[in-house]
């Protein structure tokens, strides 16, 4: 026997065994969640030691300069149409101007190929045009974004038959069709899977034929341009007790086309999802009738709906809401930046206050590792790649921080923010945030549950395979299979335990990195940092097993080391790709102290929990003596982030590039005047206030500055004045449905008159 042999059937086989009796039974709807997409720059973080030269020679994501031109052009037009105020208070919709343009600019066909009579956009060129829409109305971004994601168009493209995609691919490509996509229902939320939306497979008459097909029961809710729209993708479950197409009766889930003229289906009225008013409402469906060729890939894919849709997640998710939350961080950083250096109390430019510099900061901070996150992940999604994990840290964390960054800049805006009307640039988008952090899997369940609970197993090294192991139903094969991935995995943590040792003890002094000149040390500390998490996750792993799913806390904890290491090696790879610049390595910084806090915060936060407290005493002991002790951005750091966005720079352009801007004398556009005309005038305001002057024609007078120097300061002031303002409405305005706005105000004048009297 040889010694392989030896080992594999004395040491491999009773650990196999034991692993196979406690490994938890795993779902069909969570293998196909496994298995969907692919692994990427998160699996180099999992292995502990991750190859820098790997990351930093992909190229960055760049546009075409027919993808360019439609930026430029089309998009430039679109945002032209857009009157946010109106749309939002007036129209309660888009314009049907604005509708007609959409579809046939071909917007809502951006991800198909040309050949169908798409644009073939790359996921990058669909993420800039989403980010460039979305800072001038997120209706009109959601409305446009919701086609190219998960949806009918997507899933034919990938999935459908050829007959399929030659009849609708063209119809969705320029608009004849509206398509939208159906899984939530009221019952099934989050547990999508859990739906009782059914599908039962019988004999039916379509379009005077006589065929097999599908009778289609549902209750659908939430669905994004379901009230206008004229295809719906529909997920519902299978089910033959017929024994029609095979000896199976539950068939699983299955996606389908339904045109929405269809005798049974019924669409709804509509939701008004926190004020946002792109359409979105229920529909119904009662004994719809469909041809089995209206399955999304025709009869072979009945049942394979889910693994379909986890795919199309998996590359989907990593691109619209990630966009407009990225957009949104910036648009919160030039905005507020720009307000907080206009806006003046105790006469000084409210942005001065250190107070008022630390979200600032914040907010800088934030734009700045979105965006970079964004593009390496449309550079990876560029590259043909679906890395699913990625895509869920990506919706995640870019929703939950776009919320910290529009919530600073309402802090710092105050009332102006705060007080609706057309000159307001912000409320809007601070009402949108609810929408982003729910959909597309809600944000608890995303970090409690999938971060972490999928990537340990998809981007782990061994897991997957040892997992596949022990579940395969030929146990020989299955105990070689294991024995081989075992014993590397045993290996790999033997060399990991060492590794997170010393990188922790020398502080990462000698933990790999790349060249990077002032940015080596960071490289160095997510060396450091990489290798501990592979050693806690493993042990976490050995000593929780399949429990760790049910501790979510831990779990969500992991997740978010796992999402901090992303998301920073994403910051580096921008600096580096924007060729170091010396003007934004504070904000450079502010990403990485920030990071290393929360890192080295959830490292103490799992040893301190961890059940197995032997285990975790000796992790302690190994990666964290001394416990957390990053305390995030120092003042100083803060205080040059707070500044970049003070004053415009080719600093500050590079942080929020590619927003939109309109000439149009309202909110944002009066702002960025009136900051550029403060700023220009920053040296004159300061000689007045020198000679404690505030009036510039006094100062005028008294030869302090030039008539010229007073009109420039005059011309500031009145802008600045102009976007101080809010508005104001009659109350006739403000409550259109109340009939007698007189009455009430009749009403309110008696009481003051008896207060008085009284
Ligand atoms: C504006 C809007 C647009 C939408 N568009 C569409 C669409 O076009 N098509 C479509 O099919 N659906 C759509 N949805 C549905 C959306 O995907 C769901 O709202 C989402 O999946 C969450 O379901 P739920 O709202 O029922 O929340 P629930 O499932 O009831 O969840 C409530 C809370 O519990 C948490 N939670 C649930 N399970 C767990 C768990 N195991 N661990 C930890 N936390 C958990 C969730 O994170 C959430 O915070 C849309 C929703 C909205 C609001």
């Amino acid at each position: 026997m040889s010694s392989s042999a030896l080992r594999r059937d004395f040491l491999t086989k009773p650990i196999f065994s034991w692993a196979r009796t406690v490994l938890p039974p795993m779902s069909d709807t969570e293998r196909e969640a496994l298995e969907a997409g692919d692994v990427w720059w998160d699996a180099d973080l999992f292995t502990g030691n991750p190859d820098w030269s790997k990351l930093l020679a992909n190229a960055p994501a760049t546009l075409t300069s027919e993808e360019e031109a439609f930026l430029n052009g089309p998009v430039d037009e679109l945002c032209a149409m857009l009157d946010d105020w109106k749309i939002n208070w007036e129209l309660r919709d888009l314009p049907p101007e604005v509708w007609d343009f959409i579809r046939r600019g071909k917007f809502f066909g951006m991800i198909i190929p040309k050949e169908y009579g798409g644009l073939g956009f790359s996921p990058y060129a669909h993420s800039e045009v989403v980010r460039k829409i979305s800072t001038r109305s997120v209706v009109a971004a959601v409305t446009v974004m919701v086609p190219n994601s998960l949806g009918p168009g997507e899933l034919l493209m990938r999935f459908g038959t050829k007959d399929q995609q030659q009849t609708w691919l063209p119809r969705l490509a320029d608009g004849r069709e509206i398509p939208c996509f159906g899984l939530t229902s009221p019952e099934a939320g989050s547990d999508a899977a859990s739906m009782i939306d059914s599908g039962v497979i019988c004999k039916g008459t379509f379009e005077g034929r006589e065929v097999l097909g599908l009778r289609l029961n549902w209750h659908k809710r939430y669905i994004t341009l379901g009230p206008v729209a004229t295809l719906l993708g529909l997920a519902f479950k299978a089910y033959d007790p017929d024994h029609l197409v095979g000896t199976q009766q539950d068939l699983g889930i299955t996606v389908a086309l339904i045109p929405t003229h269809l005798p049974g289906v019924a669409i709804g009225n509509r939701h008004l999802p926190s004020m946002q008013v792109f359409q979105n409402g229920p529909n119904w469906g009662r004994d719809v009738f469909i041809p089995l060729d209206y399955i999304i890939g025709g009869r072979e894919r009945l049942g394979q709906g889910w693994k379909m849709l986890m795919t199309a997640l998996a590359a989907g998710r990593g691109i619209s809401l990630p966009s407009l939350s990225a957009a949104g961080a910036a648009y919160a950083a030039r905005t507020t930046g720009a307000y907080a250096r206009i806006r003046e109390q105790f006469n000084v430019p409210i942005g001065k206050f250190e107070g008022v510099e630390e979200p600032l900061a914040r907010i800088a901070g934030t734009a700045y590792l979105l965006d970079a996150a964004r593009r390496l992940t449309c550079a990876a999604l560029n590259q043909g790649h679906h890395p699913a994990v990625i895509s869920g840290i990506m919706k995640l964390h870019a929703t939950e921080r776009m919320r910290i960054a529009i919530d600073d800049a309402m802090d710092v805006h105050g009332g102006k923010a705060v007080i609706d009307g057309p000159q307001n640039y912000l409320g809007n988008l601070y009402r949108s945030v609810p929408v982003g952090i729910t959909v597309e899997g809600a944000n608890i369940l995303t970090r409690n549950l999938i971060v972490f609970g999928q990537g340990a197993i998809r981007a782990h090294p061994y897991l997957l395979a040892e997992m596949n192991a022990l579940a395969d139903a030929d146990r020989v094969r299955g105990l070689d299979a294991f024995d081989a991935a075992f014993w590397k995995h045993v290996g790999h943590s033997v060399v990991t335990l060492f590794r997170a040792w010393g990188r922790s003890w020398t502080g990462g002094a000698f933990a790999p990195a790349p060249d990077a000149a002032e940015a080596t040390g960071f490289y160095r500390q997510l060396s450091r940092y990489s290798s501990a998490f592979a050693l806690c996750a493993d042990m976490a792993l050995l000593t929780l097993g399949g429990a760790l799913k049910r501790k979510e806390m831990l779990s969500a904890r992991f997740g978010d080391i796992l999402s901090e290491l992303y998301l920073l090696s994403a910051a580096l790879k921008r600096w580096q790709d924007e060729g170091r610049q010396q003007a934004d390595f504070a904000l450079l910084e502010w990403c990485m102290a920030s990071g290393f806090k929360t890192i080295e915060n959830r490292f103490a936060e799992i040893l301190a929990n961890l059940p197995n407290r032997l285990v975790a005493v000796v992790l302690r002991f190994l990666v964290q003596p001394f416990g957390a002790r990053v305390l995030g951005p120092s003042d100083a750091v803060i205080h040059h982030c707070a500044q970049l966005v003070l004053e415009p720079s080719a600093a500050r352009d590079r942080l929020t590039p590619n927003l939109s801007h309109i000439e149009d004398d309202r909110g944002l556009s009066r702002l960025e005047k009136a900051f550029l005309l403060v700023t220009g005038a920053a040296e004159i305001a300061k000689r007045m206030r020198t000679a404690h002057v505030s009036d510039w024609r006094e100062a005028v007078a008294k030869g302090i500055i030039t008539q010229t120097e007073g009109n420039q300061v005059a011309a500031a002031f009145e802008a600045a004045a102009k976007v101080i303002e809010v508005d104001d409405f009659a109350p006739e305005a403000l409550s259109p449905q109340t009939k007698k706005p007189a009455e009430v105000h009749q009403f309110f004048q008696e009481l003051g008159e008896k207060r008085a009297a009284s």
